[in-house]
């Protein structure tokens, strides 16, 4: 009858639509399904649009109802979502499935510290779970694809967007990339609880000019190939489906025009098959770039280039169906794309059950305050492990349950700043601040929790209106309308009455984010002066840093009595920062980046290249690579974290002198806990390439291991190095090892090491 009824309303596609029989044949389904499309339909399938602000919803299901949209991002609504799909597969000619996308980057309902803390945790297990967790509430929640993991190397903490990386370093970005793929996709993208992982931002995001966000990139090919792209490379091998397209330039092309970029390195030389996504409007900025004078060019640029889908623009929907009719696009560059974003949809289940993720109807409404959803255990276990103890002299901390505590600062009790940026929506008002983190702890001990605010987080209005233009949930900063000395003096006056002073004080979240680059890296002026009061108190002065970036810490090192990098640690935070405060937690985190002196002394990674002239940390010298107006290299260096106990190192012991190609050579080390409590630390392993045929660094990690030890306990632990981990891309971009004496150093921070020697032989 249908057929019947098709011919009579002279219909000729009234069966077109994808055909269940080859579900089982990934590729024969699509072309099946591609040889039914329309060149309207095709292109509709290239674009990610933005639910809200880009188009209402209900317009919005008639543009999914005439095939015009692939699939939007923002929404965690099933409300907004099962219209949407019913649009799709219900009322749209060929009955393809919209996916849903969502920046899920350190959680989703539950917020678990932002990157650089997972980072600091130097536990791929623990990060592995965060990405399953985050996988898994998002899922529930309508979700197929995220926007993450985010993977750019970042050596310059002048760039706001460090704080959604995992730091500095290449090789401990790379397997933190391989966690969070693994732990989003759980094998694959397809089953119900997975979503698929979009890596970002591709490439080298994280080395914009300056620091400054959306900045150009130029980079010579060795340092692009041997330290920026392994990361990228890492999710993509641990199966990511998604890549995402960077804003900037790489070497003078828009990474959304550069076809060495995305086809003859992501596809044809790493072998990548899944869908390529623009960043939010990166292709209409190839206009603002200079290297197209109109939309229909930027599209043609893009298309040919290899960008799949165009994220929150017009420019393919409107341009790319006259490119292809005037010939200066070619119906098969558009079918590359299209089939790259079926094939994902293929890849997420969604042929199989476009409403997999969407649940059933009585889910709805979706409550985004319910608590029941958060994985409150797994946050505050990761917070605990994310927060790195930079200084603790005279043993001020653990701090007594039964002391008077001042806790003080405007970070003290907020909830939004605590949860970072790219927190899912509406989950600010379940977060636990500092404030109820240690009111919890304390609840029926001895002790006092005195509280006043002491600052505002800047007097600068003019930061503060910026901050609040970019308002997610609620006001990002709320300013206290007293005046900065009445603060001031109601946190003298509170602290003069405790035992110990706990400042809360750092960034907005907001100020470590996209479009949130600092000239200056100090504590806002309004801190500074509030700590420097407590400090006239004579009381001791824990400070509790919450911040999405290396800051200049160095008044604050001279004069705190203990200082706690606990980044922005998430739902679970409060309490995860008393757990370590009182010490039911020993502090075990280790930082992923180095902290500078000053923003002049940008950068200061661990891993430069061999100097000719080279400094000595911490040291001054005449005609040395430095600067002479301050002691050189970072204040804390990469890899560094204190504990509540001590570690020591005992020798190294090399299994063999000589390692022959292809062959691996074994180092054994003793770590002992020298102090008096169970203690975990990182036993970090750099390798040296002594003499190389091209300028290497001068360290570069390469292994690590975490153990737990209990006082007095002692273990060896044993690394093996292959040859793989000696290889680098020479100047001719060849990737090999080359012969010669490598320095194998172990130890717990990159700078205090103990060194050995091998050779790698033919
Ligand atoms: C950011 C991306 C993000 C996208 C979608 C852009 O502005 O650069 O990281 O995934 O927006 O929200």
């Amino acid at each position: 009858y249908a057929a019947v009824a098709a011919l009579a309303l002279g219909c000729p596609f009234a069966f077109a639509q994808p055909n269940p029989a080859l579900m089982g044949d990934k590729k024969a389904f699509i072309d099946d399904l591609m040889r039914q499309m329309t060149l309207d339909e095709k292109v509709g399938q290239l674009r990610l649009i933005s639910i809200g602000p880009e188009m209402p919803a209900p317009q919005l299901a008639e543009e999914v109802a005439a095939g015009r949209v692939g699939g939007t991002f923002n929404s965690v609504n099933h409300k907004e979502q099962r219209p949407l799909q019913e649009a799709a597969v219900q009322r749209s000619r060929l009955k393809i499935p919209m996916l849903f996308a969502y920046d899920v980057v350190h959680g989703h309902r539950t917020s678990f510290p932002i990157g650089l803390g997972l980072a600091s945790s130097w536990n791929l297990d623990a990060v592995r779970k965060v990405a399953r967790i985050a996988a898994q509430e998002a899922s529930a929640d309508g979700i197929d694809l995220t926007f993450a993991p985010t993977v750019d190397i970042a050596r310059d903490p002048r760039w706001g967007r460090t704080s959604e990386g995992f730091g500095e370093d290449t090789f401990l970005v790379s397997q933190l990339a391989r966690a969070m793929v693994e732990g989003f996709q759980n094998g694959s993208p397809a089953k119900r609880d997975s979503i698929m992982a979009s890596v970002k931002h591709f490439a080298l995001y994280g080395a914009v000019e300056g620091g400054r966000d959306y900045n150009i990139v130029d980079m010579s090919p060795m340092r692009m190939y041997n330290d920026y792209l392994p990361p990228y490379k890492a999710a993509i091998d641990a199966g990511a489906g998604g890549v995402m397209i960077a804003l900037n330039t790489v070497n003078g092309v828009p990474a959304s025009a550069n076809t060495w970029l995305l086809q003859d390195l992501l596809r044809k030389d790493w072998g990548f098959k899944g869908v390529t996504v623009s960043d939010h409007g990166a292709i209409t900025e190839l206009v603002n770039h200079g290297v197209a004078s109109n939309d229909t060019e930027a599209a043609k640029l893009a298309i040919k280039a290899g960008v799949d889908m165009s994220m929150a623009d017009k420019v393919y929907i409107k341009e790319l169906p006259g490119l292809v009719k005037s010939g200066e696009v070619s119906m098969a560059e558009i079918d590359n794309a299209v089939r790259e974003v079926l094939g994902a949809k293929f890849d997420m289940g969604l042929f199989k059950e476009p409403f997999l993720r969407i649940g059933k109807p009585e889910d709805d409404p979706v409550d985004l305050k319910a608590d029941s959803r958060l994985h409150r255990p797994p946050a505050r276990e990761v917070a605990r492990e994310s927060m790195v103890l930079l200084e603790n002299r005279n043993k001020t901390l653990p701090l007594n349950k039964g002391a008077t505590i001042a806790l003080v600062g405007p970070l003290a009790d907020s909830q939004v700043d605590m949860l970072g940026v790219w927190s899912g929506q509406g989950v600010a008002k379940q977060t636990v601040t500092l404030k109820s983190g240690l009111e919890a702890a304390m609840a029926g001990q001895r002790g006092k929790l005195l509280h006043a605010r002491g600052a505002n987080i800047t007097n600068r209005e003019d930061i503060v209106k910026y901050l609040n233009f970019l308002n997610w949930d609620e006001p990002e900063v709320t300013q206290d309308p007293r005046s900065p000395q009445a603060m001031i003096d109601e946190a003298v006056a509170t602290a003069k009455q405790a035992d110990v002073i706990v400042a809360a004080v750092g960034e907005a979240r907001g100020m470590s984010h996209e479009s949130s680059s600092r000239t200056e890296l100090d504590l806002p002026e309004s801190q500074q002066a509030l700590l420097k009061a407590l400090k006239a108190t004579g009381k001791p002065l824990v400070l509790v840093l919450m911040n999405g970036r290396p800051l200049t810490l160095n008044w604050e090192r001279e004069n705190a009595d203990a200082m706690l990098e606990t980044w922005f640690a998430g739902t679970e935070g409060g309490h995860a920062i008393a757990d370590v405060l009182f010490g039911d937690e020993n502090p075990s985190g280790k930082l992923p980046i180095s902290l500078p002196r000053s923003v002049g002394q940008i950068p200061t990674y661990y891993n430069h290249s061999r100097l000719g002239r080279p400094f000595t940390p911490g040291k001054p010298g005449n005609y040395t690579s430095q600067y002479f107006d301050q002691p050189q290299g970072a204040l804390y260096p990469f890899g560094y974290g204190l504990s509540y106990t001590s570690f020591s190192l005992g020798e190294i012991k090399l299994s063999a002198p000589t390692m022959k190609r292809g062959g691996q050579v074994q180092a054994r080390i003793t770590v002992k806990n020298t102090g008096d409590r169970a203690g975990a630390t990182v036993v970090q392993l750099y390798l040296q390439d002594v003499a190389a045929s091209v300028v290497r660094p001068v360290k570069e990690l390469k292994d690590f291991q975490k153990v737990m030890l209990q006082p007095g306990e002692s273990r060896e632990l044993t690394f093996t190095i292959r040859e793989e981990q000696l290889k680098f891309f020479n100047a001719k971009l060849e990737y090999g090892a080359e012969v010669g004496e490598f320095k194998l150093q172990l130890g717990l921070d990159s700078q205090d090491v103990q060194v050995a020697s091998f050779a790698l032989v033919d």
